[in-house]
């Protein structure tokens, strides 16, 4: 690790070695240090030039990086509580969409993905990011109806967007939520054990 000099401001830039990369690359994502992948056998010399190359666009994207607003630090819900109630209120909305819309789901889990919500194999499997249990209901809801909704229209074509419609007359809302604040609730990251 690093600390660098970022506009006044000392800033942790994790260094990792990897041979997928070749040169040096800059990563930066909500919740973890901005980190510097070089190859594997990239000289403290190397490193130094490659933070200097890239400074002006880690100083750019560390300004413009969104503050989180919902105070997600603050909660306690460990994983296996999120888990739990992610699995009891999804599936009684899975339950009573698929028979609206007269689909069958041959298996509902709950996932933790780093980037998506939910999926739908077509199979009738379906998953969903527990995470989501931190959102609120209405999103819950959207993601739910729109895993249901594959299991009739396996594509996101118009007709698929309408049956999602017809089922949330507000989905956009629940949408536009998920665009600016997911990643908040993407970077959650649960006690380890239960505060007793
Ligand atoms: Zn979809």
């Amino acid at each position: 690790m690093r600390v660098v000099d970022v506009g006044g401001r000392p800033v942790e830039l994790h260094i990792r070695r990897s041979k997928r990369v070749h040169g040096h690359r800059i990563v930066v994502r909500y919740g973890f240090p901005p980190e510097l992948v070089v190859r594997p056998r990239a000289t403290d010399a190397e490193i130094d030039e490659a933070i200097a190359t890239h400074l002006e666009w880690l100083t750019k994207q560390l300004a413009k990086a969104a503050q989180p607003t919902l105070g997600l630090e603050r909660l306690k819900l460990t994983e296996e509580q999120g888990r739990r109630e992610a699995q009891a209120r999804i599936s009684l909305i899975a339950q009573s969409e698929a028979a609206a819309l007269g689909v069958k789901i041959e298996r509902l889990t709950m996932r933790s993905q780093r980037s998506r919500w939910g999926s739908c194999s077509s199979k009738g499997w379906l998953s969903f990011n527990w995470r989501l249990v931190l959102a609120p209901h209405d999103v819950l809801d959207y993601v739910v109806v729109h895993e249901v909704c594959h299991l009739a229209e396996h594509h996101h074509g118009p007709a698929f967007w309408q049956l999602v419609e017809s089922r949330r007359p507000n989905y956009r809302e629940s949408k536009a939520w998920l665009d600016d604040h997911g990643w908040e609730i993407l970077a959650y990251q649960p006690p380890l054990e239960v505060a007793a």
